[in-house]
């Protein structure tokens, strides 16, 4: 295969020839550089790249331009190339245009022209956005394969694995590529070994199971040391920010999670509100970089290991993990955050994995290219689960029992959802029933005004409703609210319970629980804000806590 393009655009011909210069000193290597003088010819180049079979990793685009504006390129790369980096090149003085252009068109960054010297004003942020390119991006020939049957439970599972730890994969349903069978004839791989990995050494896995396809890919599932400082139970936002900060000052740290890192914020297709990325940045790539900077400041992770229990003995904490394993810390930080809850309609249950999916957009948007798909629940995750599906499907679908998204969406997904054509909104509305052979086929709806029930085709049904906290697995003493939520600090000096538990001279710090020497952070605590940065936040503070206690004992 070629090399992958980066493709500049600009009609002032001196800058184009500048950015050229500069990007070709840097990545000839990896990349061809190739450039265009127009917006038309931008676009003429993108389908000959196209029909040629190359891959397009970024597009640079000037705005303003006679004829096809900048933004139009973009936009229309998007289209053949979902996954290329586009950034718009601008003036200092059009930044505010940039930025609305960014909102508009969903670009992934602007760059101010003059951006020299390049080593400051060119180089990290290609950098940045060719790592997360490269991440997503798998050659033709190359990579993972799964092959299975769309309407597989197991089949889901093991796509939402791969697609939640990053590692990328090619989707084969047997059903629709016809090469398929000839590749499972080949490996004499039966309908019942279904789902099949295949790698690139030629072996097969045979139905597996998550763990087992970490073992098959290296990922280390045993923990190093017989003694950690810290255990961070749950890689989501929370857990990730203690990662960063126990590592970074010095505590032997230690984080698990039963799926994957990211937690819910690794679902989300796109994160606008997290400082620092004017841009928006997707859950997966905030993921990536969060692990990356944990891992190089010394935290070990293992993933999948599900924790099942903790019980202390002279202070010192015993992780039981599903798999029977124990892992001894001095301290432990509850970050297991939050999972939908079941949606109870009949036929919801039988089908969950077979066209009903809870949360699991990202993965499986894909699959429903040109098919109408449901959306269940009127909040932010709804909101951008049902924009990144409208990339893909004839048209969404988002019910919700109130009569407006008002009280509980934020007002830019609003706006977002009534500028997209293809997602219709269901107020008033219930999920009654979802039936169907094998897999979804049709959807019954209740109005909530008159009663009436209506029965429609359907794909699919993405479920975005309740949250229940995941809270079970920690130890009796640790006291909760009445819905499981974890209680810390002052909140628990306010409990009846508190006073028989807590048995120290000091009152817990903030996000100390009932039991010495554990912390909760993010969504699993009683009165949490629910979002990305808080969780982030409260993660971080925590080590500052462990620091405190470790220096007690
Ligand atoms: C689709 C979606 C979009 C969102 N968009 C935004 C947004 O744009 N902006 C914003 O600020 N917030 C957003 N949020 C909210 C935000 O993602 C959460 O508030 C945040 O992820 C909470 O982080 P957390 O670390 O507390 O828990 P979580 O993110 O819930 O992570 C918990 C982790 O613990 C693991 N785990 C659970 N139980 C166990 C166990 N027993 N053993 C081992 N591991 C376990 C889970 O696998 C998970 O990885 C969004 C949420 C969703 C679902």
């Amino acid at each position: 295969m070629n090399k992958p393009v980066l493709l500049v655009v600009d009609d002032d011909a001196q800058v184009l020839a500048a950015v050229r210069r500069d990007l070709r000193s840097r990545y000839r290597e990896h990349y061809v550089i190739v450039s265009a003088s127009s917006g038309e010819e931008a676009l003429a180049t993108i389908k000959e790249l196209k029909a040629r079979g190359d891959a397009l990793a970024m597009v640079i685009s000037d705005q303003r331009m006679p004829g096809i504006q900048g933004t139009e390129v973009l936009a229309q790369t998007r289209d053949v190339y979902p996954i290329a980096r586009r950034v718009m090149l601008t003036a200092y003085s059009d930044i505010e245009a940039a930025i609305k252009a960014i909102n508009q068109a969903h670009l992934d960054y602007y760059l101010s022209k003059p951006w020299y010297p390049p080593e400051e004003g060119l180089y990290p942020v290609v950098d940045d956005l060719l790592d997360a390119w490269q991440a997503e991006f798998l050659p033709e020939a190359k990579g993972l394969r799964v092959v299975g049957h769309q309407w597989s439970p197991q089949s889901h599972e093991i796509k939402d694995f791969l697609a939640s730890n990053l590692i990328p994969y090619r989707w084969l349903d047997i059903e629709r590529d016809a090469d398929t069978r000839v590749l499972l004839e080949a490996a004499n791989v039966t309908a019942k070994e279904l789902p099949a990995i295949f790698f690139e050494d030629g072996t097969v896995l045979r139905n597996p199971a998550p763990r087992q396809v970490a073992e098959r890919l290296g990922r280390s599932l045993s923990a190093s040391l017989n003694l950690y400082d810290l255990v961070i139970v749950g890689a989501g936002p929370s857990g990730l920010g203690a990662a960063v900060y126990g590592a970074s000052e010095g505590l032997k740290t230690l984080m698990l999670d039963c799926h994957a890192p990211g937690g819910q914020a690794g679902s989300s297709s796109r994160i606008e509100n997290y400082l620092g990325f004017p841009a928006g940045v997707s859950g997966s790539d905030l993921t990536r970089r969060a692990v990356a900077q944990a891992q190089r400041l010394g935290a070990e992770f293992l993933v999948p290991i599900e924790v099942c229990g903790v019980s202390i003995d002279a202070g010192y904490k015993h992780v039981r993990c599903s798999d029977g394993r124990e892992i001894v810390t001095r301290t432990i930080l509850a970050a297991t955050g939050m999972a939908y809850r079941e949606h109870p309609a009949p036929g919801v249950a039988e089908h969950t994995g077979a066209g009903v999916y809870y949360g699991a957009a990202v993965t499986e948007a894909p699959a429903f290219k040109d098919r109408s798909v449901f959306v269940v629940g009127g909040g932010n995750s709804a909101g951008q689960g049902a924009m990144h599906l409208a990339r893909y499907a004839k048209d969404v679908h988002i019910v919700v029992r109130r009569d407006s998204l008002k009280e509980t969406m934020s007002q830019y997904l609003i706006d977002q959802i009534d500028k997209t054509p293809n997602i219709h909104l269901r107020a008033l509305t219930e999920i009654e029933r979802v039936e169907g052979e094998g897999h979804v086929e049709r959807i019954s709806l209740k109005n909530a005004a008159d009663g009436s029930i209506g029965v429609e085709n359907a794909d699919a049904l993405f479920v975005f409703i309740g949250t229940k906290p995941l809270s079970e697995w920690l130890p009796a003493g640790v006291l909760k609210d009445g819905k499981g939520f974890v209680l810390t600090g002052r909140d628990l000096v306010a409990n009846d319970a508190f006073a028989k538990a807590w048995k120290e001279k000091r009152e817990p710090w903030s996000l100390e629980t009932s039991v010495p020497g554990v912390f909760a952070a993010g969504d699993i605590r009683a009165g949490a804000m629910n979002r990305v940065a808080s969780a982030v936040g409260e993660g971080s503070m925590v080590v500052r806590f462990v620091h405190e206690y470790l220096a007690l004992t």
